[in-house]
């Protein structure tokens, strides 16, 4: 007898694709997925089922399911498969702007203009006054000028890209002066030394890690100097023995020998911080009274909006940028212009921003409110009543986030889960691997939800991960 006969025997017992196909796609669940699903989820399980007989010892050959079960198999598979990649979340990290997580979430009226631009045809390069071409950015430019009180505006799609923009258009083939204390790598791959080579100016570093003075810029300007460029340190802080030349005394060096001067802002807010007891973060607006020629910032990080990057300043300079060729490969599409629109017009009435922009709403929410959140939470989550399931009140920190606000640890309370026979590490684990997925952290072995960062509607979400939560996510 051939050694391979029992194995052979059970594949035996698998049905062919069509018959499965016929099988499934006769089943209410799945009679609305393309036979592309089916068929990929089909071959997935059987390739799957397959494996197992083949892999298994002689011993302990595995059983071949009924066609039904199979056919339920398939069902499960073909869902997923047939399921968006992006998906709705649940941030409970307490992280405010989470670049991992979207960083920005949208007030309703920009949600609402970029349903309106999405579903039918649009002015977005045509002037209806003169019933000719016009410009895209023309949408937003006024309003970013109102705001920030610059001469001229323009926006590309994130702010990497006007910082490679600036700097191709005021520094090609020229050099840039920027202090050692400020060459910083922002998360994900932006590190300034390589955007600037990439532009194809050269990066002319000055002073120390920790004190550079107005002389080590003025000691470095030479023929080939094209910018001046100071970036803000978003994501880090440098204490102790420290100097750096304000963003005023960088301005008048620039004047003194007809230098541009450029801040990368990146967080860039419109809103001062400080008014709202916080730490503050150094606002467009005082940039630009500075009399700084160019400022770069993102759009979805404080400002609350659309991934986007915002560049203000001269009107000669931005000029130039607008007609580098550059811009055209770097622009804004017209979604993303209409949430910017939307969310740049709440902030006439800085309150109105404040209150409507979720980022600004989450990032000033008091305590008191926050620990009103949690213990309403907490209550649901013990209506429960789980067994082992133990909830506490926990004062803790939230985040701005995205490389904003570095120093700023926002008081919050939160609710910390332990249960008695699941780990904190496999409560992350199951709540994530949740429809949608929860988002949380663990400290000092306790899972922590910061209600800071919840949404309408992530509370119920929460409250049936935990209904569904057993020792078998193990
Ligand atoms: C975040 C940041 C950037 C990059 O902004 P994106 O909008 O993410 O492209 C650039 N410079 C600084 C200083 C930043 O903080």
């Amino acid at each position: 007898m051939n050694a391979n006969e029992p194995k052979q025997n059970l594949l035996r017992q698998l049905p062919g694709v069509d018959r499965l196909f016929e099988t499934v796609a006769a089943s209410e669940s799945c009679a609305h997925l393309p036979k592309s699903v089916l068929l990929k989820a089909i071959r997935t399980v059987l390739d799957s089922r397959r494996n197992a007989v083949l892999e298994a010892s002689d011993a302990e050959l595995p059983q071949i399911p009924t066609l039904d079960s199979l056919a339920a198999e398939v069902a499960e598979k073909a869902s997923t498969i047939g399921a968006f990649n992006i998906k709705q979340v649940v941030n409970a990290t307490g992280v405010v702007v989470h670049t991992n997580l979207g960083r920005s979430c949208l007030d309703t009226e920009a949600i609402a203009h970029i349903t309106m631009v999405a579903e039918h045809y649009s002015n977005l390069e045509f002037d209806l006054s003169k019933g000719r071409r016009g410009s895209r950015y023309s949408a937003v430019e006024g309003l970013i000028c109102e705001i920030s009180g610059a001469e001229a505006a323009t926006v590309v799609n994130n702010c990497a890209g006007a910082v490679l923009l600036c700097l191709d258009t005021l520094a090609r083939n020229r050099s840039v002066i920027l202090s050692r204390g400020e060459m910083v790598e922002i998360g994900g791959s932006f590190r300034i030394p390589d955007v600037m080579a990439k532009s194809g100016a050269t990066l002319k570093e000055v002073g120390t890690t920790n004190r550079t003075h107005l002389a080590d810029y003025e000691n470095a300007i030479s023929t080939d100097t094209g910018l001046l460029l100071k970036v803000h340190t978003s994501n880090f802080s440098i204490v102790g023995f420290t100097t750096s030349v304000s963003l005023s005394e960088l301005v008048s060096l620039g004047r003194k020998f007809d230098l541009p001067v450029m801040e990368d802002l990146g967080s860039g807010s419109f809103v001062d911080f400080n008014r709202y007891g916080l730490y503050s973060e150094p606002t467009v607006q005082a940039s630009v009274a500075a009399g700084v020629d160019v400022v770069s910032f993102s759009g979805d990080k404080l400002l609350g909006g659309p991934q986007a990057g915002l560049i203000v300043g001269k009107k000669t300079i931005i000029d130039a940028i607008k007609s580098n060729p550059l811009t055209r490969a770097l622009r804004i599409d017209k979604l993303t212009l209409a949430a910017l629109e939307a969310t740049l017009s709440l902030y006439r009435d800085p309150e109105q921003a404040i209150r409507q922009i979720p980022t600004l709403r989450m990032i000033t929410t008091g305590k008191q409110e926050v620990e009103g959140h949690a213990r309403k939470l907490k209550s649901k989550l013990e209506a429960l009543d789980k067994p082992g399931l133990s909830l506490t009140l926990v004062d803790l920190a939230s985040k701005a986030g995205g490389g904003s606000l570095p120093l700023l640890e926002i008081p919050s309370c939160c609710i910390g889960v332990q249960m008695d026979d699941i780990s904190a590490n496999t409560i992350e684990k199951a709540l994530r691997r949740h429809q949608p997925p929860v988002i949380g952290r663990i400290e000092n072995d306790t899972f922590i939800i910061d209600p800071r960062t919840l949404t309408e509607g992530d509370d119920d979400i929460i409250v049936s991960a935990f209904a569904q939560l057993s020792a078998k996510n193990r």
